[in-house]
């Protein structure tokens, strides 16, 4: 099957949608952003042998490029409209690309973004590259600078799951829910509009909490205190592992793409699925507590209670 073949049957699903004045088969698309919106641009990069293994459903692996990407735009309070695709393939047959494809269109369908054009190579290995342009009201967009000492620190959902499903995955064991939190990571698209002009600072965990959070802090010139009791940890999460795993997947593991956002309480306190886990500290310190003690952590993993 040649390049042109393989798009026309995978990729150019011949949508029209508002916004969209050339979509895939010219050199370029053309689109047309609402007036009095700024535009956002995300892109991220999943390369096999790290990000996913050889092996993977590749219906995640398409599915998962676009989350990841989508999480990024939710963490911003934007709308996502447009997506580009560039793919690398490396050994695979039509039925791989056609199942990549499937995941693919159908993470693009639940949150009304537009695949308008990408670039399809061979090379050493499969690379799968989404770029995905959000819309937000001027001057709404939301960032990771921008937390006030005094205000509460939240997470989305629960934490840690993605990590644990991860290594479940690599240890050939399974959990339904906690794979699927690694495989298909839901994007908090409605959530991070919901922020918009009652959160104060904003970003995405994908690389575990504590490591994330520090960058909002760092962003924000503050510190932080967190909670460790009051980390929300899925039912699934705290059936298999042990309280000290639970903890060092909460706190370091990523791939969660849950927001952690800062805000005044009031101004959130309608908003569902959220939990507050600290409160925002004067100083460059992000401090993790349980029951009255400090826990000592580090960057690169959690290491034990004091
Ligand atoms: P060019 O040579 O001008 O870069 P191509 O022949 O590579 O164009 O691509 C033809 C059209 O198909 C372009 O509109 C491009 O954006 C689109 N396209 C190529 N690969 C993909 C893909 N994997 N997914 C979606 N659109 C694609
Ligand atoms: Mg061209």
């Amino acid at each position: 099957m040649d390049e042109f073949e393989l798009i026309r049957r995978y990729f150019d699903l011949q949508v029209s949608s508002p916004g969209v004045v050339q979509g895939i088969g010219d050199d370029g698309a053309v689109v047309a952003p609402a007036a009095g919106f700024e535009l956002v641009q995300v892109i991220d990069s999943l390369v096999e042998g790290v990000h996913f293994l050889p092996d993977a459903d590749p219906s995640d692996i398409g599915y998962r490029v676009v989350a990841v990407n989508l999480s990024d735009i939710a963490a911003m309070g934007a709308r996502p409209r447009w997506m580009t695709l560039a793919l690398t393939l490396s050994g695979k047959d039509s039925k791989w690309i056609e199942q990549f494809a499937a995941g693919l269109h159908t993470a693009a369908e639940e949150f009304d973004v537009v695949l308008v054009g990408g670039d399809t190579t061979s090379g050493v290995a499969v690379v799968a590259t989404v770029a995905i342009t959000g819309e937000v009201e001027q001057g709404k967009a939301l960032l990771r600078a921008g937390a006030n000492v005094g205000e509460s620190i939240f997470v989305s959902g629960t934490v840690g799951d993605a990590a644990a499903g991860l290594q479940l995955l690599s240890l050939d064991s399974q959990d339904d829910f906690l794979t699927a939190r690694f495989c298909r990571p839901t994007a908090r698209i409605h959530l991070g509009q919901e922020l918009r002009g009652r959160a104060s600072a904003v970003i995405d965990i994908s690389d575990g909490l504590v490591g994330d959070l520090k960058k909002l802090l760092v962003a924000s010139a503050v510190g932080a205190e967190i909670d460790v009791d009051r980390l929300p940890l899925s039912d699934a999460l705290r059936k298999r592992f042990s309280v000290d795993e639970q903890r060092e997947f909460a706190l370091t593991g990523g791939d969660d793409y849950e927001l952690c956002f800062t805000a005044d309480p009031e101004l959130v306190k309608d908003i569902a699925g959220v939990t507050a886990i600290g409160v925002v500290t004067a100083g460059q310190e992000l401090i993790c507590m349980q029951g009255g003690n400090i826990v000592d952590y580090d960057d690169s993993g959690y290491r034990h209670f004091q």
